[in-house]
């Protein structure tokens, strides 16, 4: 496996495979979740490549950037177990040479409210590093979580807008046991937290256990979801049942096309962390 931190050998090395190849884009502190994707990828292309990279420009000012967790040593065993053909590890400076942008992104409508309305200027950054990603490695395909639903959403539509010739790879959420949605924030959650953390699948179980008992009224699945957070004192950024795809608000529920979406904060010893859910109603 290889471990490539610049651009130019990333390009090199993609010059060298004449099969597919798919693009596994991460963070890093790499879990199931992550490794599934490397199955994915490995599916459906002869030659996976995972980019490791905390991008600046997704975090909002008085976010994790810094204390985000940096495992490399370890990310990359994972992937070489996984199978991966090569690692991409830029530094923050090949990325984003110092220079001002010469382009700013205007993200589509998908990607206004939740997610989009938490965290000002997430998407951008995502749509901003995404689209790098893309140019630098021209993959065949890329994988994106239905964890981060919004984020699959706005991607999908970049993607499609700006006729990129590369293929969404939609990958199932991970999740612990219990439920818990596998997150490299989740490493932050003492026992407590774990059990708060719950409250986020338990909310959209109950949305999903109302929508199957004919529940129609998005507003009462929303504050029934919210209910739950609150009731294990994680503060609701938002608790939301939208349509599927568009991201729209629905007059009514109709559970083939819904689907519930959370986001909550806990505070533990050392700070605050975030953590959100999605499910499809139905
Ligand atoms: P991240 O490192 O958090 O930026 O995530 C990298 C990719 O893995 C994104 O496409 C996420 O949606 C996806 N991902 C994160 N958590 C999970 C999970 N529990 N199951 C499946 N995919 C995940």
């Amino acid at each position: 496996m290889l471990v490539i931190e610049t651009v130019d050998e990333m390009r090199a090395w993609r010059g060298t495979v004449s099969g597919r190849v798919a693009l596994v884009p991460t963070m890093g502190a790499l879990h199931a979740g992550h490794l599934s994707h490397l199955a994915v990828g490995r599916a459906s292309a002869d030659a996976v490549t995972v980019s490791i990279f905390v991008n600046p420009t997704q975090f909002g000012p008085t976010e994790d950037f810094q204390r985000y967790p940096r495992p490399l040593e370890a990310d990359l065993a994972a992937c070489a177990s996984a199978g991966a053909a090569a690692v991409f590890v830029p530094g923050d400076g090949e990325m984003y040479p110092a220079r001002a942008p010469a382009v700013e992104m205007t993200v589509p409508s998908v990607a206004a409210g939740l997610e989009g309305a938490a965290r000002p200027g997430h998407f951008a950054g995502v749509c901003r590093v995404v689209l790098k990603l893309l140019n630098i490695v021209q993959p065949d395909a890329v994988t994106f979580g239905q964890k981060d639903y919004q984020q699959l959403c706005v991607v999908r539509a970049m993607i499609a807008d700006l006729m990129l010739p590369t293929e969404v790879l939609e990958v199932p959420t991970t999740r612990e046991a219990g439920g818990l949605a596998m997150s490299s924030r989740n490493r932050y959650l003492g026992e407590r937290e774990r059990e708060q953390a719950l409250s986020l699948i338990a909310a959209l179980r109950r949305a999903e256990g109302m929508a199957a008992e004919g529940e129609t009224d998005p507003a009462a699945i929303e504050s029934a979801m919210a209910a739950v957070m609150q009731g294990r004192g994680v503060a609701v950024d938002y608790a939301a049942v939208r349509a599927a795809g568009t991201l729209l608000e629905m007059e009514r529920v109709t559970s083939s096309r819904a689907v519930a979406l959370v986001a909550g904060r806990l505070s533990t010893e050392t700070g605050e962390v975030r953590l959100l859910d999605n499910r499809p109603l139905g």
